[in-house]
């Protein structure tokens, strides 16, 4: 899930930025309406979090041009807590829900997580391979129908292994769906993730093999859909 977030409060962004990456996302900022107006029709985001009052172009003008272009990228506003006219004006818009200042994060992240659901009808809900399925809008991953525990940065790389399932990933692909992350993150930080997937996922069967010198690859049905008890014998 890619995220752009446009604020230009230095403190509220960082917060957001932080918040939301620890969440899992793969997150964008811009600081101003004219760079995400060029980042929206350049970069392929999930979900576009956007400050109304912004330098240089204001956000209900980011958000007319973006849906003036037909996009149908879920959109969620934050605006200033007198700001009843404008959040009618962004709704009017096309905005999918808005957010008044002062906010708590946890709110944030529900709000988030509705949006992606709702963002999400029209495409499969779950991704599928053998026992496991993922769901991209709430996060969550599954054995058997069975919640497994990930951390955000192995969920992210779980869910483009799962994309491209039989085929060949690359260390830069991963590092790259990781987006922002990816400038503290080195390919020895990839081999560990990859390695924590393992030990949960081999478990059921599931194998993500290494392709020497080229990536990672989630091999297609090369799994066998083990008995039940052998899955819980080797819990
Ligand atoms: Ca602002």
């Amino acid at each position: 899930m890619r995220v752009l977030v446009v604020e230009d409060d230095a403190v509220l962004a960082d917060g957001l930025v932080r918040s939301l990456r620890q969440a899992g996302y793969a997150v964008d900022l811009a600081r101003d309406g004219l760079e995400a107006d060029s980042a929206l029709l350049t970069g392929v985001f999930d979900l576009l979090i956007l400050d109304l009052g912004l330098p240089r172009l204001g956000g209900l003008e980011v958000l007319r041009r973006l849906r003036a272009r037909d996009s149908r990228l879920p959109v969620l506003i934050l605006s200033g807590r007198d700001g009843v006219e404008h959040r009618v004006r962004g709704l009017d818009l096309g905005a999918d829900d808005y957010l008044a200042k002062p906010f708590a994060l946890e709110e944030l992240a529900a709000r988030i997580r509705a949006l992606m659901r709702r963002g999400h009808a029209g495409s499969p809900a779950l991704l599928r391979h053998g026992p496991l399925a993922y769901d991209p809008a709430g996060r969550v991953a599954y054995i058997r129908d069975e919640p497994l525990e990930f951390s955000g940065r192995e969920l992210a790389i779980l869910e483009l292994l799962l994309r491209r399932a039989g085929r060949r990933v690359s260390k830069e692909q991963l590092l790259g769906h990781l987006c922002e992350w990816a400038r503290e993150m080195s390919a020895n930080a990839i081999e560990v993730y990859v390695h924590r997937l393992r030990k949960k996922l081999e478990p059921a069967g599931i194998r993500i093999s290494t392709v020497r010198g080229l990536g990672y690859c989630l091999e297609k049905e090369k799994w066998h859909d083990a008995p039940q008890q052998a899955l819980v014998s080797s819990v």
